[in-house]
C-alpha cells in the first residue's frame, strides 16, 4: 500500500490512488482474491474521497469513488439491473456522534428545524458477504444476479438455486414482479468446517467467509457451489410491479418480504431519532462475536420510503442510508517470528509472532498458521507483512502474505522439523509426522507438560484406569498448582494435600484416595490403553495384552514382533515403538509400576509359552486338518509371523497337499519344510 506522499501534488496523488484502488478492486471483485485488508483499502478510498471533495476538478468519471464494485465476469451472462444496485456511504466516526451527525445531515436535507419531530430510522446488520438480486415473477424465482458494477451484474441463477434458504416459490400473495436484494454469506462454522477439511487434505483454504461466499456464488459448476453451504438475508429490493398494498416504510417492507418466505435477519430495530441507532450499534457490537456470521458494521436507513425518495442519491450512494462500521476483522501486520506450540494432544502448531495489531476488537500478537503445509503453501516467512484475521471467538489466523511488501532480507521458507531440530519444544521428546497426516506430533505423551492434563484425564477415564472423582476441574487444579507433574504423582497424593485444594471436602479427598488405591489393581490391557499411546485404542490394547502377555515383552518388542499381532499394522506398530523408545515415557511406566500399579500376568491364556516368537513361517498347499486361517492363528498366537512368500529369512515352510512353487523355493534355499504334525510339534514343545 502506498503511503501518502506529503509532497505530491493533489493531482498526482489522486491519479496514484485511482490506479492503486482500481488494482485492488479488480483483485477483490473480479478475482475474489483481495490483495490488502479492507481497512487498508478503506483508508485509501477515503483519502481519495477527501482529495476529490477538496479539488472537485480531480473527480474523473472513471474514479473508483464514482462507481460500484467490479466488472462482471465474461463467463456469466450479463444481467442489466432494472434498478441499479448501489453502495453505502461509510460513517467513519463510530462514536454516538457518528449517528447524530447522520441524523443531522438528514434533517438538514429535509429542511427540518429543531422544533420538528424526530425522523424515524430503521437499523440492521451490515452483512459481510456478496450482494445478490433475486427476481421473482408471479412468485417464482426466475433470475439471480450479482451486483457487478451496479448497472450490470452476472447471471448466477443456477448457483443461487443451491442456497437452501432461498425460496424458489414465494408464499402468500406475491406481486407480479419483485426483486429482492440481500446478501449471500457463508456462516463462520461452515467456513471453519470447509477449511479444516481442506487442510486435512492438504488443499488450499478459503481466505475468509466473504471470499468463500463470492467464490461459491461465482462458481461455474453449480455442483461445486452446492458443496459450500451459503445463507441469504434480504435487506432491500429493486424493481416492483403490481404490489397493490405495498408498505410505505423500510421496516414494514422487510416484514412483508419475510412473510413471503424470504429470510430476514431478526437483528433489526426501528424508532425515532439518533438514540435508537447508537443503542443498536452498541448492542450489536457486544453480540458481534456470537453471531453465526461475519458483519462489518450496522446500517442505518431512513424508515419512510417517501422521505427516502425525497433524499435521493449522491454519487453512488443513497443519502438516506449510512453504514457504521466496527473494527476491522482483518488487518495487516508483520511477522517477527514463527514459534511452534504443543497442544494438549501433542499436536504441534506453528504460530506467527506478530507486531501487535488491533483486529476484530482486540490486540493480537499471535496468530495460528495451522500446520506446516499451510505455512508452506502461503509461504509465510519471518519479516513478511501478512493479513491477520480475527472473527468471532475463533483464534486469530494468518490468512495470507502481502507479496508486494516482502523485504529483501526475508527469512527462509519454514521447515518445522529443522526449526525444532526434531524435538518437542516443551519436553524434548522426538517429533513425528505420520504418513497421510498433516500434523507433526510430540511423542512424549506421558511426560510432556503440554499434554499433562490430557494424559491424566485419559489415564483416569472409565475404560482406562477408572479413577472415579478425577475429573476436568480437579485435573486443572492439580496440574496448574504443580501438584501433579507426571502420572505417578497421582499415587503420591496425600489426604492433606488433596483436602487443601479449592472446593475439596475431606470426604471427597478420602474417596479419591480410595479410588486411586483401587485403580492400582488392573489389567494389562487397561494399563496399555491408559498410557494414551497414539492409535492404541481399547481393542488394540487387548490384542497386545493377549498376544504378548507381559508388559516387558511389549516394551522391547521389535517392529516385526509388533506387526505379528493380529490387527496391528505398520502405523500402530511404529507408534508403539516410537512411544516406548522415548526414555521419558519408559521412566513414567517404571514409576507407575513402582507405585504399585499391577495386573495379573500369570493366569491369563496369553501367558502360555510362546515358542515361535521371532520366527517367520510360510504356509503352502492344503493341510490335512487345519484350514489356512486356523494354522495362521495358531502360529501367531505362538508368537510367530506368517509371510506370503519364501525367502532366506523364512524359518519354516509348512507344506500340505498340492504344494506348489513355494515348496520348490524352500528346497532351493534349504529352508526346513514341515507337515502339519511337524507344525503341531513346534506349537507345543515338550516341557
Ligand atoms: P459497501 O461497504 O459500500 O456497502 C454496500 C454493500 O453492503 C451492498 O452492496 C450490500 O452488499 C452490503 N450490505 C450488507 N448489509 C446491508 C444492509 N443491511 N443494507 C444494505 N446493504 C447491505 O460495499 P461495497 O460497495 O461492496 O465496497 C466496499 C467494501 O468492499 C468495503 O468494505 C471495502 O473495504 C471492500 N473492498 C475491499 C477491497 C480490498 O482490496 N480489500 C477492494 C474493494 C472493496
Amino acid at each position: 500500500m502506498s503511503q501518502p506522499d506529503l509532497f505530491a501534488l493533489p493531482a498526482e496523488r489522486a491519479a496514484q490512488l485511482r490506479a492503486e484502488l482500481a488494482r485492488y478492486d479488480h483483485a477483490y471483485y473480479v478475482l475474489d482474491a483481495p490483495l490488502v485488508p479492507d481497512a487498508d483499502y478503506d483508508a485509501l478510498f477515503q483519502e481519495l474521497q477527501r482529495l476529490e471533495a477538496e479539488h472537485p476538478a480531480l473527480r474523473t468519471p472513471d474514479s473508483p469513488t464514482q462507481r460500484v464494485g467490479g466488472a462482471p465476469l465474461p463467463e456469466f451472462a450479463p444481467v442489466r439491473h432494472a434498478v441499479p444496485m448501489l453502495s453505502i456511504q461509510t460513517e467513519t466516526d463510530t462514536t454516538p456522534q457518528g449517528a447524530a451527525a447522520f441524523d443531522q445531515r438528514v434533517r438538514n436535507r429535509l429542511g427540518l428545524g429543531d422544533g420538528d419531530p424526530a425522523v424515524i430510522y430503521a437499523a440492521e446488520l451490515k452483512f459481510d458477504g456478496l450482494a445478490l438480486s433475486l427476481r421473482y415473477e408471479q412468485g417464482r424465482l426466475v433470475q439471480a444476479a450479482t451486483r457487478g458494477d451496479g448497472e450490470t451484474g452476472e447471471d448466477v441463477t443456477l448457483n443461487v438455486r443451491t442456497i437452501r434458504s432461498v425460496p424458489l416459490q414465494l408464499r402468500g400473495n406475491p406481486p407480479a414482479v419483485l426483486e429482492v436484494r440481500g446478501e449471500a454469506l457463508m456462516k463462520r462454522a461452515d467456513f471453519e468446517r470447509y477449511n479444516a477439511r481442506q487442510r486435512d487434505k492438504g488443499l488450499p483454504t478459503l481466505v475468509n467467509p466473504r471470499n468463500g461466499a463470492a467464490g461459491s456464488i461465482r462458481q461455474l459448476d453449480p455442483a461445486m457451489a452446492a458443496q459450500r453451504p451459503l445463507a441469504f438475508y434480504a435487506y432491500g429490493w429493486g424493481e416492483i410491479v403490481g404490489w397493490a398494498d405495498q408498505p410505505d416504510t423500510h421496516h414494514a417492507m422487510l416484514d412483508a418480504i419475510e412473510a413471503l418466505g424470504l429470510p430476514v435477519a431478526k437483528q433489526r430495530v426501528h424508532g425515532a431519532g439518533a438514540g435508537v441507532l447508537t443503542d443498536f450499534h452498541a448492542r450489536i457490537a457486544a453480540a458481534r462475536d456470537s453471531l453465526p456470521f461475519d458483519i462489518d458494521g450496522v446500517v442505518y436507513k431512513v424508515d419512510s420510503l417517501s422521505l427516502q425518495r425525497e433524499l435521493g442519491f449522491r454519487n453512488r450512494e443513497p443519502v438516506w442510508a449510512v453504514a457504521h462500521k466496527y473494527p476491522a476483522q482483518e488487518r495487516r501486520t508483520r511477522v517477527i517470528g514463527i514459534d511452534v506450540q504443543v497442544g494438549r494432544t501433542g499436536k504441534l502448531t506453528p504460530v506467527a509472532k506478530l507486531e501487535p495489531v488491533f483486529v476484530g476488537g482486540v490486540t493480537v500478537t499471535n496468530a495460528t498458521l495451522h500446520n506446516e503445509d499451510e505455512v508452506r503453501r502461503k509461504d509465510v516467512r519471518v519479516g513478511d507483512t501478512v493479513i491477520v484475521r480475527r472473527a468471532g471467538d475463533v483464534i486469530p489466523e494468518v490468512v495470507g502474505v502481502v507479496a508486494e511488501a516482502r523485504p529483501a532480507d526475508v527469512g527462509e521458507p519454514f521447515d518445522l522439523y529443522q526449526r525444532l531440530a526434531g524435538h518437542c519444544p516443551v519436553c524434548g521428546s522426538a517429533i513425528v509426522r505420520e504418513e497421510g497426516e498433516a500434523d507433526w506430533r510430540c511423542t512424549g505423551g506421558l511426560f510432556c507438560a503440554a499434554q499433562r492434563k490430557q494424559a491424566l484425564l485419559h489415564y483416569a477415564s472409565r475404560r482406562a484406569m477408572d479413577i472415579e472423582g478425577l475429573g476436568d476441574k480437579l485435573v486443572d487444579q492439580l496440574v496448574e498448582g504443580g501438584i501433579v507433574r507426571v502420572l505417578p504423582d497421582l499415587y503420591r497424593l496425600g489426604l492433606l494435600k488433596l483436602a487443601a485444594l479449592d472446593r475439596m471436602a475431606e470426604k471427597s479427598a478420602a474417596n479419591l484416595l480410595q479410588a486411586l488405591e483401587a485403580s492400582k489393581s488392573t489389567t494389562l490391557a487397561r494399563f496399555l490403553y491408559a498410557l494414551g499411546i497414539r492409535h492404541v485404542g481399547e481393542a488394540t490394547a487387548k490384542d497386545l495384552a493377549r498376544h504378548f502377555g507381559s508388559l516387558d515383552a511389549i516394551l522391547d518388542a521389535p517392529l516385526d514382533a509388533l506387526l505379528a499381532v493380529p490387527d496391528v499394522g505398520p502405523v500402530v506398530a511404529q507408534s508403539l515403538r516410537t512411544f516406548f523408545d522415548q526414555p521419558h515415557n519408559r521412566e513414567v511406566v517404571e514409576q507407575l509400576r513402582a507405585c504399585g500399579v499391577r495386573w495379573d500376568e500369570s493366569t491369563r491364556d496369553h501367558d502360555a509359552p510362546r515358542p515361535l516368537t521371532g520366527k517367520t513361517l510360510v504356509l503352502t498347499g492344503t493341510l490335512p486338518t487345519l484350514s489356512r486361517e486356523e494354522a495362521k492363528a495358531r502360529i501367531e498366537a505362538a508368537g510367530g509371523k506368517v509371510a506370503g512368500s519364501v525367502s532366506k529369512k523364512t524359518d519354516y515352510v509348512v507344506a500340505g497337499a498340492e504344494a506348489g512353487s513355494k515348496l520348490a523355493r524352500a528346497q532351493e534355499l534349504g529352508v526346513t519344510v514341515l507337515d502339519e504334525d511337524g507344525l503341531a510339534a513346534l506349537l507345543s514343545p515338550v516341557g
